[in-house]
């Protein structure tokens, strides 16, 4: 008897009409004699709608007060679906957080869980139930509630999985894996079967919205088998795990991007101890997350120093770098927000030379400027013009064979 742990989101539980098929699904795999833990987010738009509500009354809600408001989305949820399975003849149970207990430090709104008791899911799974968990809450050491930060779902799924010591974790959303990259931009987009732990990662990080980047991290830690298919259609999705042999005949298993970047310049920078601290210091201060860094080789005593923002950012970190930029007494501040980052992720490199020339290669022969590299073990970025975004996945994309079969 396998124990499976099923995370559906809220998409999948939109409607009274979802919540029956998603009973119906569940129920299906249950008859198979098989244990299942089912995971729900809220409702699709649910929690929007209530931060919606708070905003109403206070700009900045109270976190506690707010942690108690949108934890309702999913306790919602958990009982419709129980219902909707007793409908069916299905033995159900549900649970929000705080009833596992599902134990968070006291962080609201973006709590960090610490530990699961796991005796209630044990025993209700032992008289033959489903157990249907809120996704996204849990309880501190006082019993306040808490929740996990949006999307947090993926991670009280995962968490679960690791503490239930499940087979696997199937995360069911509105796409049925993880692709090479977004098909909206290249419909050459190849549904992988498999990807890593630190694949994925990457991938998340660099925009694909899949999951929870904490949960692949969770999952990853814990060696949690984690799976992403789609609730709307069959199939075995996407399989993330340890890197095995077999994966090694890919060099590279995706293309990521970020729209999102701002780059900014100083230039005729001191070339001094500390400079890169009095550069960045104050951006850091300003809580302005910096994403990629290159500093220049000087050859007078003076050097330029480029960084790329988050957008929202970029004029808070241009005003800041002016103001740097007069007490360094370096030459200008020059800025571009309408730049993209463009990333090959693949455990592949790791063993394989010659990746990033083939990737300058394919961008050199479609004219595209390369304004910026970043490498790190199993990923190379560059940041190109906006307007070559497209352009770059697509070319990428077929340079690396990826629109091909494994
Ligand atoms: N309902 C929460 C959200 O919208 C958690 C989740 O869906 O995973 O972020
Ligand atoms: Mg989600």
């Amino acid at each position: 008897m396998a124990l499976y742990v099923y995370k559906f989101g809220g998409t999948s539980v939109g409607t009274v009409e979802r919540i029956k098929a998603v009973a119906e699904k569940v129920k299906k795999a249950h008859e198979l004699g098989d244990q299942i833990v089912v995971v729900v987010s809220a409702m699709s738009g649910e929690t929007n709608r209530l931060i919606g509500l708070a905003k109403q009354i206070q700009a900045q809600p109270t976190e506690r007060e707010l942690d108690v408001l949108i934890s309702t989305g999913e306790q919602v949820t958990v009982a419709l679906l129980s219902m909707a399975l007793h409908e069916l003849g299905c033995d159900a149970c549900s649970y929000t957080g705080g009833q596992v207990k599902i134990l968070t430090d006291s962080s609201h709104t973006k709590a960090r869980i610490r530990k699961i008791d796991d005796a209630r899911i044990r025993a209700s799974l032992k008289q033959g139930k489903v157990v249907v968990v809120a996704g996204f809450q849990g309880v501190d050491e006082d019993d306040n509630i808490t929740t996990l930060g949006r999307g947090g779902s993926d991670t009280t799924a995962v968490a679960l999985a690791a503490a239930l010591k499940a087979d696997e974790c199937h995360i069911y959303t509105d796409v049925d894996g993880v692709y090479t990259t977004d098909p909206r931009v290249e419909p050459k987009a190849r549904r992988l079967d498999r990807i890593t732990f630190e694949e994925m990662l990457e991938m998340a990080s660099l925009g694909s919205k899949v999951l929870q980047i904490r949960s692949v991290e969770f999952a990853g830690k814990y060696n949690v088998a984690l799976r992403v298919l789609s609730s709307f259609t069959e199939g075995c999705g996407t399989l993330i795990t340890y890197e095995e042999l077999s994966m090694e005949s890919a060099l590279i298993s995706g293309i990521a991007f970020n729209r999102d970047e701002a780059k900014l310049t100083i230039t005729g920078v001191p070339d001094l101890p500390g400079v890169a601290f009095k550069i960045l210091g104050p951006i850091a201060d300003a809580n302005i997350e910096v994403d990629m860094i290159i500093q220049n080789i000087a050859d007078d005593a003076t050097t330029d120093f480029t960084f790329t923002v988050h957008r929202n950012d970029f004029q808070r970190a241009k005003a800041i770098l002016t103001q740097t930029c007069a007490e360094l007494g370096a030459r200008a501040v020059t800025d571009d927000d309408r730049i993209v980052k463009v990333s090959i992720v693949g455990v592949g490199m790791r063993s394989h030379a010659g990746i990033a020339s083939t990737m300058f290669k394919t961008l050199a022969a479609e004219g595209i400027n390369i304004r910026m590299i970043a490498t790190s073990e199993i990923k190379i970025s560059v940041v190109v013009d906006e307007k070559y975004l497209e352009l770059a996945v697509r070319a990428l994309h077929a340079a690396f064979n990826l629109d091909k079969a494994e």
